[in-house]
């Protein structure tokens, strides 16, 4: 199961999904990248606790390092963009679970319209009932709340 999230908290990480099942749209909290774009060193399960006077450096070029996250105005990493589009295009999806989003930012926004063109069923779980997204099915409440229930069967 292909989970393609937008979140940066390492939530999925965390709870055990297997990291070849899983695309962070947005990167994760808890990666570090080189801010030389010439340099590609990352650091993984960087412990982001650290005070003022401690910004990492990079080990390769001496750049200071960032949160490898993308931040408003950046593009999502194409590898993202390629593996999300080849699980969509081999119709591979064939439900989509939309969980407390707007569906409004893109890339992701669009996702749920091509799953649909192509047979997919949509289950949006959100305590905001205005949602835009198109869905087969609704939940209104919390994801703690209707998760449980709605994959208990799964
Ligand atoms: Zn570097």
């Amino acid at each position: 199961m292909l989970t393609v999230t937008q979140n940066f908290d390492g939530l999925s990480e965390r709870a055990g999904h297997p990291q070849e099942y899983l695309v962070d749209m947005h990167g994760n909290l808890f990666n570090l990248r080189c801010t030389n774009v010439q340099c590609n060193f990352r650091k993984i399960d960087f412990d982001p606790n650290l005070g003022t006077s401690e910004v990492p450096k990079c080990p390769k070029c001496s750049a200071l390092l960032r949160p490898a996250v993308v931040w408003f105005g950046e593009l999502v990493p194409y590898n993202h963009i390629v593996a999300t589009n080849e699980a969509i295009e081999t119709n591979r999806v064939d439900l989509v679970l939309c969980i407390g989003i707007s569906a409004e930012v893109w890339p992701a926004a669009g996702y749920i319209s091509e799953v649909v063109k192509r047979g997919g069923k949509v289950a949006v779980f959100n305590p905001d009932s205005g949602t835009k997204v198109k869905c087969d099915w609704f939940f209104k409440g919390g994801a703690e709340q209707w998760l449980p229930i709605a994959l208990n069967n799964i």
